[in-house]
């Protein structure tokens, strides 16, 4: 009968001082900070020049790409603090958006007939506006 003593061996070395040390608690730590970000939410890139006079402030914002497709976005200009409509699907700025024939500032400023250059609105979510 060779298992018993087997087993009379491994509860002597799991008696000995490596065994405490390797007793510490260390699955806290990794399992306490760990709420995951929306990662599946895609993210775009906005920078413009705002269009306040003696402002110019040339600023950068992110926003998820279904507020801009499908919701509203709203971004705040550093320099003036005014906020500059980005997006509006959902008619709650029908002054600024035409009663809703506007809806994204790409066609806002079409209307205005100011020149709109975009970058890429691609997988990586960026996108950008100059005037
Ligand atoms: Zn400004």
């Amino acid at each position: 009968m060779a298992a018993p003593s087997a087993d009379e061996d491994s509860k002597v070395r799991l008696s000995g001082p490596a065994a405490e040390a390797s007793d510490s608690k260390s699955t806290e730590a990794t399992t306490s900070s760990q709420a995951l970000p929306e990662r599946m939410v895609p993210k775009l890139s906005l920078t413009f020049t705002c269009t306040v006079p003696n402002c110019g402030e040339r600023s950068t914002h992110q926003f998820s790409r279904q507020a801009y497709e499908k919701g509203i976005v709203l971004v705040q200009c550093p320099g003036c603090k005014n906020r500059h409509l980005i997006a509006d699907h959902l008619g709650w700025f029908k002054e600024s958006t035409k009663d809703g024939k506007l809806r994204t500032i790409e066609d806002l400023m079409k209307a205005k007939g100011e020149k709109v250059k975009r970058g890429t609105l691609g997988a990586e979510g960026d996108i950008e506006f100059v005037e």
